[in-house]
């Protein structure tokens, strides 16, 4: 048998688009009152006008799991109730590239990540990928389109769609207020990519490079959405049903699913069990208080460092649970580091002491059905008495907008877009997140003070009426495009 040598063509890279319903502005009016109101529907009729026979496209690297696919299925189902054509593209690569991309994250956030490098053969591969993705576009977009390219994966796109008449915006999600080593290296990287951008986009002003043409900036935090799966009112009991469901609370498993509005108005179940790491049956008791963090499964948000604090501190001092939980680590496919991190928070969970590992539940959620997960993470942030954000970096940090939105105490470290969410009285700040004593002593205080969690969550949930729903985010793109088009 002769052999032969298969030549094998380079991998086609293309994106993909994500059905999103539309979701009607109106429901926002009760929320936020008739000026906030009337001020979005202006803004909305204007960009409409200005857009009129353009597209307006969002490209990000994956459609779950993360604040940027969060944020998306929210911002593009309003702005399809504002008559604007806007679609929302996920682009795709291989392991190496996500490998590259999370590189370049984690020095954004002034950590090494991995050892690997971001010099010429990484660059060339994140120029093929990133141009094959772009070319898979070209047919579809038209000259005088807006393209929305989120965060570092994306930003190689731009030259392309640039060249083919779009008005190209990238919008950096993630940052840190001080410049070292790590953050000049991935910006040196993505520097030339940015070149061709019409606008920048930031959730605060410390992360704006002091390079970049300051005209170009746009700082726009981000919001959530007081109507979605993830941050809908739900009843107690809908609460419990969900948790049993999923596993959380007794009753697991075999009970009524727990029931929730889907963003295109049809109601939904939750149905799926999550996968729970624990010691013994159900985790969790109805009438113990549970601390939990939300996160993805990555190191700079520090899940180690909260069950360590915890273990450390709270067991023995006073009743609680804490549950860390993410999303099911074999599906964010630009987050490689998810699998690798979510074993080490295993193995220090398996080293616990066994007083503290019965209160201790590490969980990842199914996320198949996006809706279906965003309901079990917000029936989980309802049961909770107290959510924490301990990230050593965070970009903005949306579950603590989402916790403070269902009036709950949020511990929180003092770093980033977190200390623009919680302002005096709307929550605690960990002024050094890495002291974990500190940390353990401060959930045992508040905790044994119901009385304080009660009035902190008030004022959160206030702050963010005011500051975070979707209204004013929407305002200031609309002021963007309006921008883009004199
Ligand atoms: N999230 C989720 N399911 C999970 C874990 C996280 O829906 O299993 C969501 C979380 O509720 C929040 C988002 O992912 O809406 C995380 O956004 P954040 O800004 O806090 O951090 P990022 O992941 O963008 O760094």
């Amino acid at each position: 048998m002769a052999l032969t040598t298969a030549k094998h063509d380079a991998p086609e890279y293309s994106v993909r688009q994500i059905e999103v319903p539309a979701s009607a502005l109106s429901r926002l009016e009760p929320l936020i009152g008739v000026e906030r109101y009337r001020a979005l529907r202006t803004a909305a009729a204007q960009a409409s006008r200005l857009l009129e026979g353009s597209t307006v496209w969002n490209v990000s690297s994956t459609a779950a799991g993360g604040g940027v696919a969060e944020m998306l299925q929210i911002l593009v189902g309003y702005t399809l109730d504002a008559n604007i054509d806007i679609r929302w593209l996920v682009m795709s690569g291989d392991p190496e590239f996500f490998a590259i991309t999370k590189r370049i994250h984690n020095r954004l956030h002034g950590a090494a990540g991995d050892t690997g490098r971001l010099s010429a053969n990484e660059k060339a591969h994140y120029e093929n990928v990133t141009a094959a993705n772009a070319g898979s576009m070209m047919s579809r977009v038209g000259r005088g389109d807006v393209v929305l390219l989120h965060d570092p994966q994306t930003a190689g796109m731009s030259a392309p769609l640039a060249e083919a008449g779009a008005r190209v915006i990238w919008r950096c999600h993630i940052g840190r207020e001080d410049e070292n080593e790590w953050t000049e290296e991935a910006w040196s990287f993505l520097r030339p990519h940015l070149a061709p951008c019409d606008a920048y986009v930031f959730s605060l002003r410390e992360y704006v490079p002091s390079w970049m043409d300051e005209s170009k900036v746009r700082v726009i935090p981000p919001s959530i959405d007081p109507f979605s799966p993830k941050n809908q009112e739900m009843s107690a009991e809908n609460v419990t049903l969900t948790l049993g469901r999923i596993g959380l609370l007794p009753g697991s498993g075999n009970g009524s699913p727990g029931l929730f509005t889907r963003g295109n108005g049809v109601s939904g179940r939750v149905e799926r069990p999550a996968a729970i790491l624990s010691e013994g049956g159900s985790p969790l008791r109805p009438e113990v208080p549970l601390v939990v963090q939300v996160s993805r499964w990555d190191r700079l948000k520090d899940m180690a460092g909260v069950m360590r604090g915890f273990a450390a501190g709270v067991p023995g001092r006073i009743g609680a649970h804490l549950a860390l939980v993410g999303p099911s680590v074999a599906d964010v496919a630009d987050d490689p580091e998810g699998a690798q991190v979510y074993a080490e928070c295993a193995a220090i969970w398996e080293d616990l002491p066994v007083e503290a590992r019965r209160l201790v539940t590490l969980v990842t959620l199914p996320m198949e059905d996006i809706d279906e997960n965003a309901a079990m993470v917000n029936a989980i942030q309802r049961h909770a008495t107290v959510i924490v954000q301990k990230s050593l970096v965070e970009g903005f940090g949306l579950t603590v907008a989402e916790g403070m939105w269902k009036a709950k105490a949020v511990v929180a470290s003092s770093i980033g877009g977190i200390t623009a969410q919680i302002v005096p009285g709307t929550g605690i700040l960990l002024e050094d997140s890495s002291d974990l004593t500190f940390f353990g002593a401060t959930l045992v205080e508040l905790l044994a003070r119901p009385g304080e969690i009660s009035a902190l969550g008030a004022r959160a949930r206030q702050h963010v009426l005011e500051s975070y729903v979707g209204d004013q985010h929407l305002v200031l793109f609309a002021q963007l495009i309006a921008s883009l088009s004199r």
